[in-house]
């Protein structure tokens, strides 16, 4: 019998990873302890090697749901073996146990849940060590039930001893709850009165017949209303003062999942993962087109609470299910704000009695060829933490501030990058409110001091001056991070380059990032390492006539770049000749937008590929006088291309390469007088734009000297896009990096941020 030290390292504590030791151990007839100390968690165990090194395979081979392994380490130790298997208190002064994410409903619970027999039966806060609440109910840390939003409720004799038990699949469950002692259910209406009966049954058949239903899910209040009825969506877009945004599904199985969209093996994969994140597939086509106007896809999830899973039961078709704020705000978390504020939207409202210590929005993904995409990363992602290349181990703990759209920061510290969930648009008070609260919470979760502040090279953002005054305060380092850099740096992290990695060839089609030269830039190639950066080329810069306003305005953008490209003696009118768009642009203040470009004022040059299609939009007749979602535009353009045959052709660009757009709108305005449709053209704008920039990248990769690409900003959410430019690259014998479990929009900025703060020059 010899002594075994074994060190495991990973997302190991708080996911039943003692238990599950303990019972391979018990099987076996082992004796030792396990428990967790500040790097993970410690198994001392005595056994002969065969023994071992079958408890090893065993124990990488039954990993519990939630769990990740990064690393074993085994040594042999000397000491005597106790009797038998044993589970330790956590090894004092050691409080540093992390938190796990959301996760969905395991199989287990669901069994319990539907089975009559079980004291669970139907019971909607039913959860375990493999599954539950998680970051949302944590107020602060050690992670004890006396420290989450379940404090309220003291456990009863059946539930205290599944949580003493550790053969049992609730042991050390936090959240653990049943009907005797958990948390409870209350329907009311919208002035808060009881209704009577059976909280869920009723809330069912509410939705059925067509009312707008507030329940309280896990992170926030959502929206609910019957996905088969038009009358009721429409309402919701009305009252929700929404009317184009795609909204959410839920469907109760995967059967319904199959009949409404169409699945891989990856997107049937992403669906069922505990994560349950919404998943962006091919529309079937079968629900109302009110539901995402001008999509190719719809925004699909399963449930992931016993509560939906009880609801959905109860209905026959999916339920709408978008996020309960009021118009750009973040999601309500509070019985009464919801009450108050969602009291003119919801006829009704699904109410419970356990506290959402900490908001967090759905998470969702796309799918980019198989390659999954995480576009909004919240509920079941965060806030597990990356593993970085072992060259940041020991670098000085770095905290970034992200950007102000989709903001999320990011710790980077002890060789992991922590990024928070998507918190929303800092612009709001309510999302400034979050981030400070989210920013104490995760330093005391990870004990975490910066000794350094990364912000966006931005001055008027509020993320940036937020940063500028902690660290003032807190007299830390402050590194402004230009904002394309942050895009790229953010894939190589998550791709694991080391910190001395060669430089890469990033492209970055983005909306607007202030660019080192004091524009905005938008359509970026550059020679990037985590130190530096060099612009190479970029997409010709194009006046934003009215500031902000043209990022809301397509037309302005058609009218910028039109001018742009055939100069500003041909008027529109003339340009685009007896087309009908003609007469609409020529109808907006052009000679006052004329001479504000001619004299800079608040027409500042970008060379951003976003308001490319913005224009490009504009003149096909969509959103031309407004967008009423950030990024709708450039959806819908893109949703246009992927209706076309594959072989639409493109746009010569006559050799021009990036100097001009000129040709690219000679050629759409000769295939518009042509009636060519839509969808072509669209087509066409993408197979010119995809070859434009792999043409470009072939141009200037000599003097990157750099074989690896990086795809990022949020422009390359367009799938067709990305796909499109991957393959060529990947033909043409380039490494493509993508990111995949990180937003390449401005949700990922505070990744690549913490990376090139922390090995700041
Ligand atoms: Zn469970
Ligand atoms: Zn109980
Ligand atoms: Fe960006």
């Amino acid at each position: 019998m010899r002594g075994w030290h074994i060190r495991v390292r990973g997302l190991v504590q708080g996911v039943g990873f003692r238990p599950h030791v303990w019972r391979l151990a018990t099987q076996s007839g082992l004796a030792g302890t396990v428990l967790n100390d500040a790097e993970g968690v410690v198994i001392e165990l005595f056994a002969d090697a065969a023994a071992q090194a079958r408890f090893l395979a065993a124990l990488r081979a039954g990993v519990p749901p939630l769990a990740r392994i990064d690393s074993i380490e085994v040594t042999e130790i000397y000491a005597l073996a106790p009797k038998d298997f044993t589970i330790s208190r956590s090894r004092a002064g050691h409080a540093n146990t992390g938190i796990s994410p959301d996760a969905a409903t395991c199989p287990d619970c669901l069994a319990d849940v539907f089975d009559p027999q079980n004291r669970r039966h139907l019971y909607p806060f039913t959860n375990c060590t493999h599954c539950g609440p998680r970051l949302t109910i944590t107020r602060k840390i050690p992670y004890d039930r006396a420290n989450t939003a379940m404090a309220e409720f003291s456990l009863c004799a059946a539930c205290r001893a599944e949580y003493e038990d550790p053969a049992d699949r609730r042991y050390h469950a936090q959240p653990n709850a049943c009907p005797d002692c958990g948390p409870k259910l209350e329907l009311v209406d919208s002035a808060g009165k009881s209704v009577a009966g059976d909280a869920l049954q009723k809330a069912a058949s509410l939705i059925a017949a067509g009312n707008i239903l507030a329940i309280k899910g896990l992170g926030g209040f959502q929206l609910a209303v019957d996905a088969g009825n038009h009358a009721a969506i429409a309402r919701l877009r009305k009252r929700k003062h929404r009317p184009a945004k795609p909204l959410a599904l839920m469907v109760r199985d995967m059967a319904m999942a199959e009949n409404l969209v169409q699945l891989t093996g990856i997107g049937r994969a992403l669906l069922q993962g505990w994560q349950a994140p919404i998943v962006l597939l091919p529309d079937k086509g079968k629900l109302a087109p009110s539901i995402a106007p001008g999509q190719a896809c719809l925004g699909l999830m399963l449930p992931n609470t016993p509560l939906h899973h009880i609801l959905l039961q109860s209905l026959a078709s999916p339920i709408v299910l978008t996020s309960g704020n009021l118009a750009g705000a973040p999601q309500i978390i509070d019985n009464e704000e919801a009450l108050q504020k969602l009291g003119q939207i919801a006829d009704y409202f699904l109410l419970h009695d356990r506290d959402i210590a900490n908001r967090m929005d759905d998470s969702v993904v796309q799918m980019v060829g198989a390659a999954p995409q995480i576009l909004r990363r919240g509920r079941g992602y965060a806030p597990a933490p990356m593993l970085l290349h072992k060259g940041f181990n020991g670098l000085p703990p770095t905290l970034a501030m992200g950007g102000d759209m989709k903001n999320t920061f990011c710790l980077l510290g002890q060789g992991h990058a922590i990024v928070s969930q998507h918190m929303g648009d800092m612009d709001k008070p309510d999302t400034q409110r979050d981030f400070h609260a989210n920013m104490g919470l995760f330093r005391q979760i990870y004990e975490f001091t910066p000794k350094w502040v990364a912000v966006d090279a931005h001055t008027g953002y509020f993320s940036t001056r937020m940063g500028e005054s902690l660290a003032a305060k807190a007299g830390l380092g402050l590194v402004r991070v230009q904002h394309h850099h942050a895009h790229i740096a953010a894939v190589m992290a998550e791709n694991g380059l080391p910190p001395d990695a060669k430089p890469v060839l990033g492209i970055v089609l983005d909306g607007a990032g202030y660019g080192t030269d004091g524009t905005i830039w938008g359509g970026e190639f550059l020679r990037t390492d985590y130190k530096s950066i060099e612009r190479l080329a970029h997409f010709p810069a194009v006046a934003l006539p009215g500031g902000d306003k043209a990022s809301q305005q397509p037309w302005r953008n058609l009218f910028a770049h039109l001018r742009a490209a055939f100069g500003a003696g041909q008027s529109p009118g003339l340009v685009l000749g007896p087309l009908p768009v003609a007469a609409e642009l020529e109808a907006k203040p052009l000679q006052m937008l004329g001479q504000m470009i001619e004299k800079g004022l608040n027409s500042p040059p970008a060379s951003s590929a976003g308001r490319l299609f913005d224009a490009v939009a504009a003149i096909l007749g969509l959103c031309f006088e407004r967008i009423a979602f950030e990024g709708e535009a450039a959806m819908q353009v893109q949703a246009l291309a992927e209706a076309a045959p594959d072989e639409a052709g493109y746009y010569p660009f006559y050799g021009s390469g990036l100097a001009s757009w000129k040709p690219l709108w000679t050629g759409i305005i000769a295939d518009l007088g042509e009636g060519v449709p839509k969808s072509i053209i669209a087509k066409r704008f993408h197979n010119t734009l995809n070859r434009l920039i792999v043409q470009t990248a072939i141009k200037v990769s000599g003097r990157a000297s750099a074989t690896q690409v990086v795809l990022s900003g949020g422009v390359f959410q367009n799938r067709l896009l990305l796909a499109g430019v991957k393959d060529d690259l990947e033909a043409l014998g380039f490494t493509v990096l993508q990111p995949e479990m990180f937003p390449l929009n401005d949700g990922g900025l505070s990744l690549g941020q913490a990376a090139i703060g922390a090995l700041r020059p």
